[in-house]
């Protein structure tokens, strides 16, 4: 069962859809249930597209990773 940690951890492989069917299938059960995921991906996906590197995964650091996370986090616990 697929929780929001790995939405996070999966993020490029899910918006690119370069998962194995198993854990995507997984992942979008999840998002698909949970506002707070939804949410990331819509930010991390249009983060990406503002700055026109979708196919550019170097971009990503580790620092946006962390980043990303502690922005998930603080979604959850506002609620
Ligand atoms: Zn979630």
């Amino acid at each position: 069962m697929a929780m929001c940690k790995d939405v996070v951890e999966n993020i490029i492989g899910y918006i690119e859809a370069e998962l194995d069917d198993k854990t995507l299938e997984e992942l979008e059960r999840h998002a698909g249930e949970c506002p707070e995921c939804q949410a990331f991906v819509r930010t991390y996906r249009r983060m990406l597209e503002l700055c026109g590197k979708l196919r550019e995964r170097t971009f990503v650091t580790p620092q946006i990773r962390r980043r990303l996370k502690d922005f998930l986090k603080s979604q959850t616990r506002s609620k």
